[in-house]
């Protein structure tokens, strides 16, 4: 067998025992002579894991009683819709443009009432988020829209502004790898294959306040109602993705929860920054240094041609994903809950030794 380090944005690295348990019980689960995704998703087996995966979600999070949690297909993409469709209707929200995902959000938002932005970090070509204390919302902001970690940028919201208005955030790449203060959140979603499980889901975290305001002439898949009232059962949910990520909640508990989440993002944001620190300058990482994302850790290299040698070496030795996205350039590592702490630790090594050989 031959593992390598994936420091892919996503789809990205899952936890090795939850790949190899889904392999063992793939095709013929609990001796039931088919697959878990062969069955019918009205069957008691599918059931299990379908509800065990809302309710190790909530307990890992926390996540108080009178919020929902939805599996959804489309993506977080269909999120950029679904929001503006059912929360905005016509009104007024506030969103944070802080780069490539919060610019789409707002684009699709745009076509269901009005958008003010809080904050524009396009001066900063991205690279800056505001202080919390200084985001506003206007009057009658139905909701301020946050993007809490910007998976192309590198950049992370480490605190959330308090406002009169519920956040709604897109936590697609940072979700489950550090607490959430649910008394400001109104929404939290995000797409599974980053730090939940494999492409293909959505998870929506919704009020119940705000979900019993919900437009009410909207067709049904559209509708978090209609979701909401069948535990994501109105129709066929996404059943791998639902497995999958089922399997990932599970290895999250046994891992110690949120906290032990959290500490392993610190451990590898901490050697990963640590290389480009001491480097005297050889990588830059270009980013506001209290929003440095410890997720996607994006760095520059004195040249295009070092970059691109620096990531075909680091694939010749079983690191691979390390280039930045086709939109910025550059370096990316992204290190998500699955990625070892020993993934980060050989990568900071291989930074050291590729800069001591080529400054
Ligand atoms: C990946 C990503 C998305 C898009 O997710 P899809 O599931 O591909 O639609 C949205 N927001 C953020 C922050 C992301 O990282």
């Amino acid at each position: 067998m031959n593992r390598i380090f994936n420091f892919s944005a996503g789809p990205c690295t899952l936890p090795l025992s939850c790949i190899e348990e889904a392999a063992s019980e793939f095709v013929d689960y609990q001796g039931l002579g088919m697959s878990l995704i062969e069955m019918s998703h009205r069957t008691k087996p599918y059931d299990d894991v379908h509800m065990a995966a809302i309710a190790d979600m909530r307990e890992i999070l926390e996540i108080p009683e009178n919020f929902k949690i939805l599996f959804l297909g489309g993506g977080a993409t269909l999120q950029f819709t679904m929001i503006p469709m059912n929360i905005l209707n016509g009104g007024t929200a506030d969103y944070t443009a802080t780069g490539t995902w919060a610019n789409k959000a707002i684009a699709d938002a745009k076509k269901f009432g009005t958008i003010n932005i809080a904050f524009d970090g396009k001066e900063d070509k991205f690279m800056t988020l505001p202080n919390p204390a200084d985001v506003k919302v206007s009057e009658g902001s139905k909701y301020l829209h946050i993007t809490s970690n910007e998976t192309i940028g590198g950049i992370q919201w480490q605190d959330f502004p308090e406002v009169d208005a519920p956040i709604v955030c897109d936590m697609s790449s940072d979700i489950m790898s550090r607490r959430i203060d649910w008394s400001k959140f109104g929404v939290v979603y995000c797409g599974a294959q980053k730090n939940l499980g494999p492409a293909g889901c959505a998870v929506v975290i919704i009020r119940d306040d705000i979900l019993a305001e919900t437009s009410t002439d909207l067709t049904a898949y559209l509708d978090y109602k209609i979701h909401a009232s069948k535990d994501s059962m109105y129709n066929t949910p996404p059943v791998f993705p639902i497995y999958m990520l089922g399997k990932t909640l599970k290895w999250v508990k046994a891992q110690g929860g949120i906290d032990a989440m959290a500490k392993l993002a610190d451990a590898r944001a901490e050697l990963i920054y640590g290389a480009i620190d001491n480097s005297n300058g050889f990588y830059n990482c270009p980013v506001q240094e209290s929003a440095r994302s410890k997720m996607n850790i994006v760095f520059r290299l004195p040249s295009e041609e070092l970059e691109a040698q620096f990531v075909a070496e680091a694939a010749a030795l079983g690191m691979s994903g390390l280039k930045g996205h086709r939109s910025v350039g550059g370096c990316r590592a992204s290190v998500y809950n699955a990625m070892p702490v020993e993934g980060a630790k050989a990568l900071a090594d291989f930074m050291a030794e590729f800069a001591a050989k080529n400054s």
